[in-house]
């Protein structure tokens, strides 16, 4: 086989391409039926068709493609399965947003042509979505694509809705429940959020009924609800309220009278101490009503639109919406002389997560999954062990949530989703629950049945996806053969909304957690630290990304600075270092093939290396062997970032910058062939098993990179991934390499203390600090000449004095010098050039570093690097001015 060279320019769109053709084609990412061995699978969090995917997601899947492709070429059956989620509400909402910016107004629309609205918003995004999976190199099996509403997703839901009925797990009731005035639909706990803001609390009067003058006083923040209210509640202990007791007081403006009761659960010191009780319009009245069977059910006084309504609302008010109803109601209770005063008020309020509208608490009736009988095998999967989750400590956060979990509200009123599976008979009221659309009542035989009008909360699709996605509730081959899952790789802000959720359902329709590890990707932010969002602009397409840098330096940047479990930054200097890193590959590479005659045959196995082979070698593979198994420990700790920033180390620091400087020499074959084929082997064989390791991380480039080089096989992405122990480890030959190395650092401060000029090569000398470091470094003579760019060396014997024209240091290992530069007007010359750089490197670093994006998003290490190279540069060019000084004041 020949070695082609490769062009000197890394080009990464045009080779990202050909090989993601290439790797479809032979359809490898395809999962056999039946595998043989251990497989390893998992599925793809589906992601909504609400939207594209954004980095977030890119990074997720870069974590995913990274295990699988490394399990793939470790020789395990994968199987990774794609698809997307329909996200019910949240792309119900999306479409209703974009087309009211062309003045349609979705509701309005026919059924049919609302659907079909929302089917081509998610025929336009899945495309879209399938896009930028193909662009990033992801190894999904295409072959097993799923939708949350296919006809599976369908079955599948159905049967579970069915079953837990059925179990009696799920259940409807009239309950207080998170009502969106503007979507008009409930929302589950975790679809509100809560923020802090300030209101007005307003202290009213309510008139003794009995004609007595005053009244109770009743402190509200919500006074357009007054007209729901059915009595007003006090705690029984409290002595201010005494005379109040069993008394009747009227409702302002509509002077209706309601009686005043007690209730333990009224907090004397908030407000008045007086609550009014609004049972349909709030949690904690509607629990005080159910205290008193007495007291009669008012009508709903704000309606679904969130109108004030009903006859119980004076005329004048009625049909106001909540807000301007809240003004006017105010208006009238100031006028009519019931308000005693108003105090600006701090309380927390709820908003829709989809409208952001103020969310409103509203009796109504829904469908509830008893969810306290599926969180305890959930809570115990983990704490025994079976489901791991990473960084471990989310285990905490997600203990707590199990503590405290409330039945899940299911039922949505919107069109774009599952319908739920009961029919209802008008004849005998019976409910027909079933997973086949029925034709008639179950019971009564009736045909006058009705479906329900609501359909599901799109997580009632997506907790059962791990099984669901693999053709649940049939018993289909690959339920037998990839289920239970490997791991589930997911954001943490859905650890709740779908992770916990996932968990219970896997324990109670299969019996078994849905994957044995989680692991949390952390946030993306920008490099001055703000969350990536598209309203802040600063979140670009990452098809553009790709475009622009290829689809493996978006990867490498993704992976390398995000320390697993801290939220990391994403920007214009993470993606360079990362294209950086792999056009450092690319020419490492080229610098190999230019070495390597056409016809080497690929290496099998590491060269066979005696104890008289030079170090280099020894080291060098002895250095691959610890990179290779800090991969593998890194990766089954999940620790992705911890896996590319020692290939990076190694790759970087190790074989690019020391290795390949030091066997350059005998690569030219100037210490004869043997030496020249030695040095051959060894960097054939560590760069074609360093391709490898770097293709999880980055495809395109090494399997570019791996067809370039004598290789065995037809695709690096199939090919075995190479075990650690197969090089041998040598730590004498490491520990020898670490003195050598840090004579070469001596070496090299001195030269920048004494304003070496770079092409210039000095004469050195070593006076080394006993007889085995003499040993060393005298045969190393060579590396340390090249490495530390010195001429020759001549090695001092314990005795003998140094030179007087030398500068020295001196360390454990023995005493270095150099020769001094030059003197007179001459070096003055030769300082003033070398100043010159040393100013512009300085200014470019400072540059860097007063940049506020790097400071703050950059890895810390990288900072701290610059501040001292900074501080460096500056202090040689403080050196060189007092020497300038010095030779101009002593010159004449
Ligand atoms: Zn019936």
């Amino acid at each position: 086989m020949s070695a082609p060279s490769l062009p000197s320019r890394f080009e990464p769109r045009e080779i990202e391409a050909r090989w993601q053709r290439a790797w479809s084609e032979a359809e490898i990412f395809r999962a056999p039926e039946r595998p043989a061995g251990t497989p390893f699978s998992f599925i793809l969090p589906p992601p909504n068709v609400t939207g594209v995917l954004t980095l977030g997601h890119m990074l997720g899947n870069t974590v995913m493609d990274l295990l699988a492709r490394y399990h793939r070429m470790s020789g395990r059956p994968t199987l990774w399965v794609p698809g997307v989620d329909h996200a019910g509400l949240a792309t119900q909402v999306a479409v209703r947003r974009a087309l009211s910016k062309e003045g349609v107004r979705l509701e309005n629309l026919p059924p049919e042509a609302a659907i079909a609205q929302v089917e081509k918003w998610r025929a336009a995004h899945e495309a879209r979505i399938r896009e930028q999976t193909l662009a990033g190199g992801f190894s999904v099996d295409w072959s097993r694509y799923r939708y949350t509403m296919d006809p599976a997703s369908v079955r599948a839901t159905r049967e579970a809705f069915v079953r837990l009925y059925r179990d009696g797990l799920l259940y409807r009731a009239e309950r207080m429940v998170n009502w969106d005035p503007r979507l008009r639909t409930a929302l589950s706990d975790l679809e509100v959020t809560h923020s802090e803001e300030t209101g007005s609390l307003v202290y009213l009067q309510y008139p003794w009924a009995d004609g007595s003058p005053g009244g109770l006083e009743v402190a509200t923040v919500r006074p357009e609800t007054i007209f729901g209210d059915v009595a007003v509640a006090v705690h029984p202990d409290d002595a201010r309220q005494a005379s109040a007791l069993g008394r009747e007081v009227l409702v302002p403006i509509t002077r209706r009278p309601i009686p005043v009761i007690t209730d333990p659960a009224i907090d004397p010191t908030f407000g008045s101490g007086a609550l009014k009780v609004t049972p349909r319009h709030d949690l904690v009245d509607y629990e005080v009503f159910q205290r008193h069977p007495g007291l009669p059910m008012p009508p709903d006084v704000i309606d679904e639109g969130g109108r004030l309504a009903s006859d119980w609302v004076p005329e004048g008010l009625r049909g106001l919406d909540r807000d301007s109803g809240r003004l006017e109601t105010l208006d009238r209770l100031r006028s009519e002389g019931y308000v005693l005063r108003e105090v600006p008020y701090r309380h927390s309020v709820a908003r829709s997560e989809r409208s952001d509208t103020v969310v409103e608490p509203r009796l109504s009736t829904q469908w509830f999954v008893r969810v306290g009988p599926l969180a305890e095998p959930a809570v115990r999967s983990v704490r025994e062990g079976r489901v791991r989750i990473h960084p471990d400590r989310w285990t905490l956060t997600f203990y707590r949530w199990m503590e405290t979990i409330q039945d899940w509200c299911i039922s949505r009123q919107v069109f774009w989703g599952h319908p739920i599976p009961v029919y209802h008979c008008t004849p005998c009221g019976h409910d027909t629950v079933t997973v086949d659309v029925p034709e008639k009542c179950e019971t009564c035989g009736a045909s006058e049945i009705v479906s329900d009008p609501d359909v599901l909360d799109t997580w009632f699709t997506s907790w059962l996806w791990p099984f669901a996605a693999l053709g649940w509730p049939e018993s289909t081959s690959d339920l037998a053969h990839y289920y239970p899952t490997n791991v589930l790789v997911t954001g943490r802000d859905i650890m709740f909304f779908w992770v916990a959720r996932m968990m219970m359902a896997g324990e109670h329709f299969t019996g078994r957690a849905p994957f044995s590890d989680v692991y949390f990707t952390g946030m993306l932010r920008d490099e001055t630290g703000r969350k990536l969002s598209k309203s802040l602009g600063n979140s670009p397409d990452p098809l553009d990304t790709m475009r622009e840098r290829g689809a493996d330096a978006m990867r490498f940047a993704l992976l390398f600075p995000n320390p697993t479990d801290e939220d990391g930054p994403f920007g214009g200097h993470t993606l360079e270092g990362g294209a950086h890193f792999l056009t450092k590959v690319w020419n490492l590479v080229r610098f190999t093939l230019m070495n390597v005659p056409a016809g080497t045959p690929p290496p099998g196995g590491p060269p066979v290396l005696s104890l008289s082979s030079p170090l280099e070698h020894r080291w060098i593979l002895s250095r691959w062997r610890r990179t290779a198994e800090e991969v593998d420990r890194a990766l089954a700790a999940f620790e992705p970032s911890r896996a590319s920033t020692a290939l990076y180390t190694f790759v970087w620091r190790d074989l690019a910058d020391r290795y390949v400087e030091i066997v350059k020499e005998s690569l030219l074959g100037r210490q004869g062939e043997p030496a020249a084929r030695e040095a051959r082997e060894t960097l054939l064989y560590v760069v074609e098993r360093t391709l490898r390791l770097l293709h999880p991380i980055a495809p395109h480039l090494t399997e570019e990179l791996w067809h370039a080089v004598p290789h065995d096989g037809e695709l690096l992405a199939t090919a075995r991934w190479p075990a650690a122990t197969e090089a041998p480890a040598d730590p004498v030959a490491e520990l020898e390499m670490e003195t050598v190395l840090e004579t070469v650092r001596l070496l090299r401060n001195l030269r920048a203390e004494e304003h070496v000029p770079l092409e210039t090569v000095p004469p050195a000398w070593i006076r080394p600090g006993g007889p085995e470091v003499a040993r060393l470094l005298e045969r190393e003579r060579g590396t340390l000449e090249r490495l530390a760019r010195v001429h020759p060396i001549e090695f001092l014997a314990p005795g003998a004095t140094a030179p007087a024209q030398a500068a020295s240091r001196v360390a454990i290992l023995g005493e270095c010098y150099i020769e001094r530069p030059l003197s007179g007007a001459e070096a003055s010359e030769a300082l003033q050039k070398e100043r010159g750089k040393i100013a512009a490197l300085l200014e470019k670093t400072r540059a860097r570093l007063s940049d506020e994006g790097f400071r703050a998003r950059a890895p810390p290490e990288v900072v701290r690097e610059a501040e001292e190279k900074a501080r460096e540069l500056a202090e040689r060019i403080g050196r060189i001015d007092e020497h300038l000084k010095a030779e101009a004041s002593s010159s004449p």
